[in-house]
C-alpha cells in the first residue's frame, strides 16, 4: 500500500477556516481517489451545497479534476473527485555523506525524472546548493513535466536541522554549514516554498507511508556512517520536538566506553562505538585490517569473516540496549532499521531484536514488528515526496494556490 498523504481526519471540525476546510477536502481527495461529492457531505458532515461552495476553487485552479458518468459497465464508475496529478511538480534532492538523489515527482508521488550524483558536502552551502539548483532545472526540463509548475522543494540533508528555520544546526561533518538559512537561500534562487530537514526524519517518513498505518508510530533507526532516529506519530507525521533534535541518538553515551572519543567531541557516544565507521576503526586497530568504505565492509561481512561478524554482533548488541530504551519511552508499533549496516547483515537486526525482545516489558512489545526497510535507498525520497505533497494539501499550501492564481 502506497499512500503518500497523510490520513486525514474522518470529520471537519466546525469553525475552520476556508483553507482549513479545503486542506481537508483536498487530503481526503488525495487518500480516497474517485470519491463522490454525496461521499465527500457524508464524510465531513457538511451540506452537499457547501461541498460545492469550498470545492469550486479547487477546481477552478485545476487541482482537483471531476469525472461524470461515463460508466463502462466494468468495475467502478469513472465518476468522482480526483488530485489533478498535472498541478504541479515536488522536487526533492536525498543529500548523505557518500551519495545524493535528486527526484522530480507529480503530486501523486509518482517519480518522473530522477538522477543520483556525489554531493561534495565540504565545499560549503552556497557552491553545493547551487550546483543542486543547476541540476533540477536541468532534470525537470528533460521530463515530462517541464511545463508543470514547481509546488515546492524538499532538501534532505545529514544534519540536525531547525525544521522551522530550514537550517541545519552544528552539523559534525558540513563545515560552513553550521546556521546558514538552506531553505530561504533555495526559496531566493527558484522562487518556491522550500523545506529542509533531517536525512533520517525523511526515510522515517518514507518508511511509515508506505506501510498501514496501524504500522505506526515508528521508529526508523539509521546505522550507516552515523545513527540516527526518525520517529513518526500514530497519525503518520513526524515528531521533530521542539528544536528540531527528537530521534538524534547517535550521541547517547554507551556505559563504559569512555575510552572512545566521538566527532561531536563528546565520549561513549553509540555512533562512536556501533557505526559502520567505529567498526571500520576497530577492525584496523584490533586486526590492522584496513577498511576504506562501507562497500568494503559489506564484503568482508558478505564473505564471513569472523572478525567483522563479531563486531557487527557486538554493535547489534549495544544498539538493541538503547533502542528497548526507546521502546520504553515510546511504544512504537513498528522500529524499521536502514542505512547501509542494516542493508549489508541481517546480523544488526537479529541482534537488536535479541536484546529489544529480552529486555523490553512485554507489554511494549506485545504487538511490536521489528524490521528492515522496505524501501532501503529509496526512503529517503519516498518521504521527501510526502513531505512535499503535505505541504501543497496543507492549509498555506492551498492558500498560495488559490492566491496566485
Ligand atoms: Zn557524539
Amino acid at each position: 500500500m502506497h499512500n503518500a498523504v497523510s490520513r486525514a481526519s474522518d470529520d471537519v471540525p466546525f469553525r475552520l477556516g476556508q483553507y482549513e476546510i479545503q486542506s481537508q477536502m483536498a487530503r481526503l481527495i488525495a487518500v480516497d481517489n474517485g470519491i463522490s461529492r454525496a461521499d465527500m457531505a457524508r464524510m465531513t458532515g457538511m451540506a452537499r451545497s457547501t461541498v460545492a461552495e469550498y470545492l469550486q476553487p479547487l477546481l477552478d485552479c485545476n487541482l482537483v479534476s471531476e469525472q461524470r458518468g461515463n460508466y463502462t459497465g466494468r468495475g467502478r464508475p469513472s465518476t468522482g473527485l480526483s488530485l489533478n496529478m498535472k498541478a504541479g511538480v515536488i522536487l526533492v534532492a536525498d543529500i548523505g555523506v557518500t551519495h545524493g538523489r535528486l527526484v522530480v515527482a507529480d503530486l501523486g508521488a509518482h517519480r518522473l525524472a530522477e538522477e543520483a550524483f556525489m554531493p561534495d558536502l565540504t565545499i560549503g552551502p552556497e557552491l553545493l546548493l547551487s550546483e543542486i539548483v543547476e541540476r533540477f532545472e536541468k532534470l525537470l526540463q528533460s521530463s515530462t513535466a517541464r511545463d508543470r509548475p514547481i509546488r515546492c522543494v524538499v532538501i534532505g540533508i545529514p544534519s540536525p536541522v531547525d525544521f522551522e528555520r530550514g537550517m541545519p544546526v552544528r552539523p559534525p561533518i558540513m563545515p560552513g554549514w553550521d546556521g546558514f538559512a538552506v531553505a530561504d537561500w533555495v526559496r531566493r534562487r527558484m522562487g518556491v516554498p522550500v523545506m529542509v530537514d533531517n536525512d533520517v526524519n525523511l526515510m522515517a517518513l518514507g518508511e511509515a507511508r508506505s506501510r498501514p498505518g496501524s504500522q505506526s508510530p515508528l521508529l526508523f533507526i539509521k546505522v550507516a556512517s552515523g545513527i540516527g532516529c526518525g520517529i513518526v506519530t500514530k497519525d503518520g507525521e513526524l515528531h521533530r520536538g521542539a528544536d528540531g533534535a527528537a530521534g538524534d541518538i547517535g550521541h547517547i553515551r554507551v556505559p563504559l566506553h569512555d575510552d572512545v572519543i566521538c566527532r561531536c567531541g563528546n565520549i561513549g557516544c553509540i555512533e562512536a562505538i556501533a557505526s559502520a565507521s567505529a567498526i571500520m576503526r576497530q577492525l584496523q586497530d584490533q586486526k590492522g585490517t584496513v577498511v576504506q568504505t562501507t562497500a568494503e565492509l559489506a564484503a568482508l561481512i558478505t564473505s564471513g569473516d569472523p572478525h567483522a561478524v563479531r563486531l557487527v554482533r557486538t554493535a547489534a548488541a549495544e544498539i538493541g540496549e538503547i533502542v528497548a530504551m526507546l521502546v520504553h519511552m515510546y511504544n512504537p508499533a513498528s522500529i524499521i532499521l536502514g542505512g547501509k549496516m542494516a542493508l549489508m547483515s541481517d546480523d544488526l537486526l537479529a541482534g537488536i531484536r535479541a536484546v529489544v525482545y529480552r529486555r523490553a516489558l512485554p507489554l511494549a512489545t506485545r504487538r511490536l514488528s521489528i524490521e528492515n526497510s522496505q524501501l532501503g535507498r529509496d526512503a529517503g525520497l519516498v518521504g521527501g515526496i510526502a513531505l512535499g505533497v503535505d505541504k501543497v494539501l496543507s492549509p498555506r499550501g492551498i492558500q498560495d494556490l488559490l492566491q496566485s492564481r
